[in-house]
Parts: structure tokens; sequence; C-alpha cells
């Protein structure tokens, strides 16, 4: 463990000046009834910062500022498809000038380590904003052709169009990143937002709405209102809310898909994972044993995409497994502001106590557990885990725990692992180590999973789909999938009025 020195203090002068109260039509106002919401650092359990808790009259505010801002008329629904496109292209500059201060608030806030959300978190954010700049200009239709009918009596096209107003809710594990995620594609395709960050860290969230004001947004086109579940609750069953992109745990993703059916809004869910990893004995072995440690322990383990279950080919299990421990154990926890800190704590408490009782639950039911210790100091920390001989059907080996828990197995053959990583209701990502090309293509042909990553993982890319089978959701946000995600197509038919050549009409 290791503790802030002094001269990381005056890196708190990041909150200074930060905007904390909703951002709504393009202004900062205060929520009508004056709540407010407490963020609190992981690394020391103290309060960081204040900020306006909306109300269900704030969320309707916010709803009815989008809705103005993306009208016919509105200087965003006539705005060229350059001009979009230089906007977002601004708002992907202003993250990377403030990528300092983007990336201490997101530590503060959510504990991560201050050099992983500066090389990683800050410049995927602003990547998905100049990725989706060039999106405005090449949504075109396309000039349609009857099937049933001549191509001289009818001209037909079909157009994309913004779906409307967008509401986005989003979770706490990559704050900036999520939002950026939901906000540029809505963004290039000419929706407006109203972007609901989670109530553990609503900062950089302040931050990136000021941004995007500075950019040159047109007011109401982006809005932010900071609050808890009950915000988010009230926002997708706003009226005039026609689309909710949510990214969360599945539970709530359910209630969203509830709340839209009354009126048939359109839906996109990135929801939880239980991500398996399947490494052949053929594979080079440090290679596997580095992948498959990155895959569950990057960002404490608080990824949807976790690889928490790990299927060994039996030559090679006691080996793999001895080497995660090993790099388990080596992980370097601490305060997210210190250089030297691999792994930063859990989101809350709650939280914390929640992954430990996984593993209480798992030893109680005979497993070996390594590690998962809760240091004796402040802040929610939590060392990293691998659990073996566990029951399968153990809550442990088949739930998402959210934190930085391995689960290893042993397997035979390639039916039992393919088998063994298809069985759970989840199909987020998976993953496959060997040397064997052909082989890795075969089984990643078969698994049941979004993204399959072969001798890698965690590589995103805002040009390539992402996004679930099964209960890990619904849709795909980046590449062209993710902007569809935000348009509705149109189709115009025009009836010439003409007859077919030679169809002469009959002498009256
Ligand atoms: P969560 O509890 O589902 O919360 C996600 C967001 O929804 C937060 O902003 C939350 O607000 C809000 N919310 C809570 N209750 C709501 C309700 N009834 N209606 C509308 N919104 C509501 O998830 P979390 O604990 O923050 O995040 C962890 C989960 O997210 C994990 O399951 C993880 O797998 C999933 N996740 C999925 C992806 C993906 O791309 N597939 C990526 C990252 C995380 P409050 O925070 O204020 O309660
Ligand atoms: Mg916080």
């Amino acid at each position: 463990m290791s503790a802030t020195t002094d001269t990381d203090r005056p890196r708190m002068s990041c909150l200074d000046e930060l905007p904390r109260e909703l951002f709504i039509g393009g202004k900062w106002s205060p929520a009508n009834d004056g709540r407010l919401l407490t963020s609190v650092c992981p690394s020391t359990g103290e309060t960081l910062a204040t900020v306006a808790h909306a109300h269900a009259t704030d969320v309707a505010r916010a709803v009815a500022a989008a809705r103005a801002a993306g009208q016919p008329g509105s200087r965003w629904h006539r705005m060229s498809p350059a001009a979009r496109a230089r906007l977002l292209h601004r708002v992907g500059d202003l993250i990377l000038a403030h990528a300092d201060r983007l990336a201490l608030l997101d530590c503060l806030d959510n504990g991560k380590p201050l050099r992983v959300a500066r090389a990683g978190d800050v410049p995927a954010a602003a990547a998905v904003f100049h990725y989706m700049a060039g999106w405005p200009g090449r949504l075109n239709g396309e000039n349609a052709s009857l099937y049933t009918a001549s191509p001289e009596r009818h001209v037909a096209l079909t157009m994309p169009e913004p779906v409307g107003v967008v509401a986005a809710i989003i979770p706490w594990n990559f704050p900036l990143y999520m939002a950026a995620a939901k906000v540029a594609p809505a963004l290039a395709a000419g929706c407006t937002v109203v972007l609901k960050p989670a109530e553990q860290t609503p900062l950089s969230a302040l931050l990136l709405g000021q941004l995007v004001r500075e950019a040159g947004v047109p007011a109401g086109v982006l809005n932010v209102v900071t609050g808890d579940g009950d915000t988010g609750a009230a926002l997708a069953a706003q009226p005039g809310v026609d689309k909710v992109t949510f990214t969360g745990s599945t539970e709530v993703g359910r209630s969203i898909v509830q709340a839209a059916a009354a009126d048939f809004r359109r839906v996109t869910l990135e929801l939880g994972g239980k991500s398996p990893s399947i490494v052949f004995a053929d594979v080079d072995l440090a290679r596997a044993m580095d992948g498959a440690a990155h895959a569950i322990f990057y960002n404490q383990g608080e990824t949807c995409v976790a690889g928490s279950r790990l299927y060994v080919q039996r030559p090679v299990f006691d080996e793999v497994v001895a080497g995660i421990r090993e790099r388990a154990a080596a992980i370097r926890l601490g305060d997210g502001l210190d250089q030297d800190t691999d792994m930063g704590p859990l989101i809350s408490a709650e939280h914390r106590a929640r992954v430990l009782s996984y593993l209480r639950s798992a030893r109680d039911g005979g497993a070996r557990v390594t590690g998962g210790q809760a240091p004796d100091s402040p802040g929610f920390f939590c060392t990293p885990a691998v659990v073996t001989g566990a029951d399968p059907q153990a809550p442990v080996a088949r739930e998402e725990v959210f934190g930085p828990v391995l689960v290893a197995q042993a397997f035979d053959t390639v039916e039992e692992a393919v088998a063994l990583a298809n069985g759970s209701p989840y199909g987020l990502a998976a993953g496959v180590f060997t040397r064997d090309l052909g082989l890795a293509h075969q089984v990643g042909r078969r698994l049941r999973a979004g993204t399959v990553w072969v001798n890698s993982w965690h590589v995103l890319d805002p040009a390539l789909p992402f996004g679930g089978m099964r209960e890990s959701g619904w849709g795909r946000e980046m590449g062209r999938a993710g902007v569809d995600a935000f348009l509705e197509t149109k189709t115009l038919i025009n009836d010439l009025g003409t007859r077919p050549w030679g169809a002469v009409p009959a002498p009256r």
C-alpha cells in the first residue's frame, strides 16, 4: 500500500472552479429542491465535492431543453454536417487540452490510478469524439428502386434522421470515457442528449458539459443532470425522451426496458458480463499469464468485460494459475494519485463488502482463495484474488462480481472449453490464448460473445462495434453500428404520375 504524499495535495486544485450545478439549456442551475449529492474519493474515503442532485422536475427541464435544441428550425437542426463535424473535433481537441485535469478528476472520483486515466480513459474519450466527427458527412441515404413497380413510375429514397432526444445513463467505472461513448455518436447523428452520470462519479461529466459548451455546441444539445438511481429512473421514463442508451447492471437494464415499453422508445443496453478466457496448452505461457491477469485485474476488475472466468487446458493449469497468482501478488495497491500504483481501491465500502462476501462464500464452499484481503487502512482497497476449486454453480463462479476476482478451472477438450465458456447467461466478451490461429478462429466463431479477443484483452476502438449478446445487452456501440443506433431511416416515395414507355392510354 502506498500513501499520498504532500506533493500530491496541490493536485486537488483540479476541483477549483469545477461546475457543480446541473447543466441545462447551456446554463448552470441548482436542483429545484436544492438537494446536493456528495462525491467521495475511494482512495481515502473523504468527501471530494458536493454537486447538485437532480430532482424529477430538473430532469423534465433538461429533456425540454434537449427537445427545444433539436427542433426543426433550431440551430442544431439546420447545421451542416461539416459544421457538426468541426464541433465534434473541437470537443475531442478540448478533452486533450484538459487531459491532465480530466484524468485527475476521474482518478479522485473513481480511485483508478492517475497514470491509467491519463494514458487510457482520457485519450480514449477524445478518440471517440474525433472518430465520430467523421460520420456526419457520411450519413447518406440510398436512392432506392422498388421491387414490384416500374422504375419509370416512382422515385424512392431513404434518408437517415436523428432519433431525437437521447437519455444517456452511465456507470462509474470509466466516468469520462462512458460519457464520451454515449454523447459523441449521438451528436454525430444529430441528436440532443441528457446525460446522467453515476452518483459516485459525477465530476468529469460536469467538466465535459463545460467543454462541449466551450467548443460552441449550441445550448441544450448536451445537458448533464447529476443525481442518483431515482434521477436515472425519472430520466428513462420521462415523456419527450425518444431513446435511452444505458450502460450498467443487467438488473437496472431490465427496469429500463420495462419503462421504455410504455411508449416503445428506443433502447440500447450495455450490461454486465462474466467473460471467459480460454488458455490452450500450446500457448506462450508468459503471454497467456500476462493476458489473463490483465483481463481480470485491469481497472480493479471493475470492467464489464473483465475476464473473470479462466479455463486452462489441464497440462498447463497449475503452471498458469501459479503464474497469475504471482502476478496478482506483485500488483501494487495504492492511492490513485501515486505514480507507482497499479491498482486503486474499489468504488465504495458497500461494493467492497459485496466483493468480499463472494470470496467468503467461496472459501466456505471449500474453494482455495489467494488474495482478496481488505487492508486495514483508509480507502476501499481489496487485494486481487484468485479462486480455484470452486463449485461451478457457486455465485462466485456464475455471477458478475465486478471486482479483482478470478475463478479458474481446468478443461481437457476443445468441446469442453467451448461448452464451459458458453455456459453463462451473459455474452459480452471472451478471449482465446493459443499459438494456433486456426483453432483460435474456430473457437472464436463458436463463442457467444459480442467481442472475442485472441491473445489479447481490453482492446477497444471507436471504429469497432462493441456490445453484448444474451443478458449482456441489446445493440452495439462504436463503428457505423454505433451511429446507426441514434438514427431512424425514413423512406420517401414519389409517384411521378408517368406511365411506362409504350403503355399508351386507350383512346376513349
Ligand atoms: P448500475 O447500478 O446499473 O448503474 C448504472 C447507472 O444507472 C448509474 O448512473 C445509476 O445511477 C443508474 N441507475 C440506477 N438505478 C436506475 C434506475 N432504476 N433507472 C435508471 N437508471 C438507474 O450499475 P453500476 O453499479 O453503476 O455499474 C456496474 C455495472 O455496469 C456492472 O454490471 C457492469 O458490468 C456494467 N457495465 C457494463 C458495461 C458495458 O459496456 N456492457 C460497461 C461498464 C459497466 P446511480 O449510480 O446514481 O445509482
Ligand atoms: Mg466519487
